[in-house]
């Protein structure tokens, strides 16, 4: 199977400017911010999305999460909030099929989501 544009960054195949890795996952920017801080964070191993996942994937989801507000606090969004987001499919404004979490920061966001 084609690897997921996400997987080709982790592979070092396409650049990225990552600002955390461990073995499960790895944060970098996005190439369009949509906030003064937005980062992806990946699982390393490709669930193409919330919806898919699988009970097998718990314990790496899990860690996602964790390592989200790890990556937050990194990035010093901590003492003024951050916002988590996962788009699922169509509707959820899902562009690639590879599970992310976006932390977007840096500015106060709007609710609802437009
Ligand atoms: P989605 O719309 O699937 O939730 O989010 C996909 C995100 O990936 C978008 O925010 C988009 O800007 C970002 N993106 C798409 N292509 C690239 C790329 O080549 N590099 C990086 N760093 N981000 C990308």
């Amino acid at each position: 199977m084609s690897k997921t544009l996400f997987e080709k960054i982790v592979a070092r195949e396409i650049p990225a400017q990552i600002v955390f890795e461990d073995d499960r996952v790895l944060a970098f920017r996005d190439i369009n911010p949509q906030a003064p801080v937005h980062v992806l964070l990946v699982p390393k191993r490709a669930v193409p999305r919330i919806a898919t996942a699988q009970a097998e994937d718990q314990e790496l989801l899990g860690h996602l999460l964790l390592q989200a507000a790890a990556v937050a606090r990194q990035l010093g969004l901590e003492a003024r909030g951050y916002r988590l987001v996962i788009n699922n499919g169509a509707d959820g404004g899902e562009t690639v099929p590879h599970l992310h979490v976006h932390i977007l920061g840096g500015r106060p966001m709007a609710w609802p989501p437009g």
